[in-house]
């Protein structure tokens, strides 16, 4: 018999930025270890198609699916905590779902009817809900719904969210997670923020069977009482989820507070024993770690405060947790605004104190020269490299120009002119620019890769052929291929099916290694990427390690 999904939305409250990526993958996490099949989807109330287009400083990082469609941050938080991979299915946009409708209004899908906004919208929203949950075969489907609780963007999912729960009463929960400040002058944490949250959500006919009171510090009895009686609900659903040192201890949280019994017994599935050990002890190892080392990520400055930072490279700051846990010692992040190398304000020798340089992904030419420096300053140093996308990009041009004597050479991104486009666009992506067609038209997610023997990359991954997630236009230009080999630069890997670098190294060097791809993605806590954990294990050297 098919099985019959339950579906359960989390809804923020109070303010944004309160980790709802993280409560859902928490919850989908314990759910998942209580042996039921869960899957997660986010909803972004915005009408951009997918996240494609958008600048990582207002949206954080652009994640990529399998499949390749780019989406929002949360969804690498649902891959990391459940160590799946998810795809196209498991996001939803506000212009996909008008899209779909208006197609099918286009092709007379609704028999001459009036297509109402507040009618066929929610329908077309549902549809695709109920097909993820079919398709994944899920006991639980996870529904995260961007945005804040009053902001009319989002209305339209409640809405959804209410007549699925008026379609499968019993198999549809509310979870709010909420924000309870604690005003410095006053020392209390105050409740009225969430009572008021929990009033708009019921004016939009939604009343939360759970309440996640994010906060510096845990609820105490006496506010929890309070959220109870004003926001009917049950003492015990009331979820402290204070601050924490780690994302990744708060299913522990939950856990302590009987969250998933809870779930389980509100949607009458059967518990089965937890399945959590391995996690459990990698939450044990990481509180006990000593030792540190000093990780530099080299890149242009993003002004919007050093925070966002971390935002827009999430999926890179947490493979090199992940990598660090797995050789355990923790990581003391830099990161370094290489426009203050072009303009002199930081002397190159001072990236002799890290342990290891990253250069991640990006676009554009702004501080590109900084970077480049940066790499070269590397790759002479003996300091571990990784490159990621753009940094594999940038290390060929510094590589063609230093080692091979290309003076000049560049990416055609930056220098369209150049007499030595050693990266270069691909054809069809040129033809696509030509048309100003930018949305989806990169080279994007999976690929495949065969790599070279006796290479380190050989070594990380320990087998042959990989697969890995992508997401750029420009490529390594193999007019130059022969020459840059001659000159010592190593290709260890290549997608033979269109025949195209995707792994670059040194071999005189500790760890001086280059990829196309997005590494990133594929880490977990408790399966570090391979070429991330063996970055991390050659920067380990006992003299350049601070105490
Ligand atoms: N800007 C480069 C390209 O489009 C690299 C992209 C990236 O780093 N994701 O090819």
């Amino acid at each position: 018999m098919q099985k019959k999904p339950n579906y359960i939305f989390v809804i923020g409250g109070v303010l944004s930025g309160l980790g709802k990526g993280v409560a859902t993958s928490s919850i989908a996490k314990l759910l998942q270890s209580r042996g039921l099949v869960v899957t997660a989807m986010k909803i972004d109330p915005y009408i951009n198609y997918d996240a494609g287009t958008m600048n990582p400083i207002e949206h954080g990082e652009v994640f990529v699916t399998k499949d390749g469609l780019e989406t929002d941050q949360d969804l690498g938080n649902y891959e990391r905590f459940l160590n799946v991979e998810l795809g196209a299915d498991n996001y939803m946009t506000q212009g996909m779902v008008w899209q779909t409708v208006i197609e099918r209004e286009r092709n007379l899908e609704y028999h001459g009817k009036c297509v109402q906004p507040w009618y066929h919208i929610p329908a077309e929203i549902i549809r695709r809900i109920k097909y993820l949950g079919r398709k994944s075969k899920a006991d639980v489907v996870m529904i995260e719904v961007g945005g804040t609780i009053g902001e009319y963007e989002n209305l339209i999912f409640l809405e959804s969210g209410r007549r699925l729960k008026i379609e499968l009463p019993n198999s549809v929960l509310f979870v709010m997670v909420s924000y309870l400040p604690v005003p410095s002058k006053i020392g209390e944490m105050k409740t009225k923020p969430t009572q008021t949250a929990v009033q708009m959500l019921n004016t939009a006919g939604i009343q939360p069977d759970f309440i996640l009171t994010r906060s510096s510090k845990p609820i105490d009895a006496k506010r929890k009482e309070k959220i109870a009686f004003f926001c009917n609900v049950a003492n015990e659903d009331i979820i402290s989820s204070q601050d924490l040192d780690s994302i990744y201890e708060v299913p522990l949280n939950y856990l302590k507070q009987n969250l998933d019994r809870r779930i389980l017994k509100k949607l009458k599935l059967k518990s089965r024993h937890l399945a959590m050990r391995p996690w459990l002890k990698l939450i044990e190892q990481q509180k006990n770690i000593k030792q540190r080392i000093d990780i530099a990520l080299v890149g242009k400055y993003f002004s919007t405060g050093s925070f966002t930072l971390s935002d827009s490279y999430i999926s890179v700051i947490e493979a090199l947790k992940h990598a660090a846990l797995a050789n355990n010692v923790k990581i003391n992040f830099t990161w370094i605004d290489s426009e203050e190398i072009e303009k002199g304000k930081l002397p190159l020798e001072k990236l002799s104190h890290y342990a290891g340089l990253v250069v991640p992904g990006g676009f554009g030419s702004r501080g590109v020269e900084g970077i480049i420096q940066a790499i070269k300053y590397a790759r002479q140093e003996k300091i571990p490299f990784l490159g990621l996308c753009y940094g594999m990009q940038l290390a060929t041009v510094e590589y063609a120009r230093n080692v091979v004597g290309l003076t000049g050479a560049n990416t055609t991104e930056v220098d369209p002119a150049t007499k030595y486009p050693v990266i270069d666009v691909m054809l069809d992506q040129k033809i696509k620019l030509a048309e100003s067609d930018y949305g989806g038209t990169m080279r994007l997610g999976n690929y495949r890769c065969t790599l070279k023997k006796g290479t380190l990359a050989y070594q990380a991954y320990n087998q042959p052929g990989i697969v890995e997630r992508h997401r750029h236009r420009y490529e390594f230009n193999n007019k130059f291929r022969q020459q840059l080999e001659q000159a010592g630069l190593v290709i260890a890997g290549v997608n033979r099916q269109r025949n195209l670098v995707e792994i670059i190294e040194l071999a005189d060097h500790p760890f001086f290694v280059g990829v196309q791809f997005h590494p990133e993605f594929k880490s977990r806590p408790l399966s570090p990427h391979p070429l991330f954990r063996d970055f991390i294990k050659l920067a380990i050297r006992p003299n350049k390690n601070p105490a």
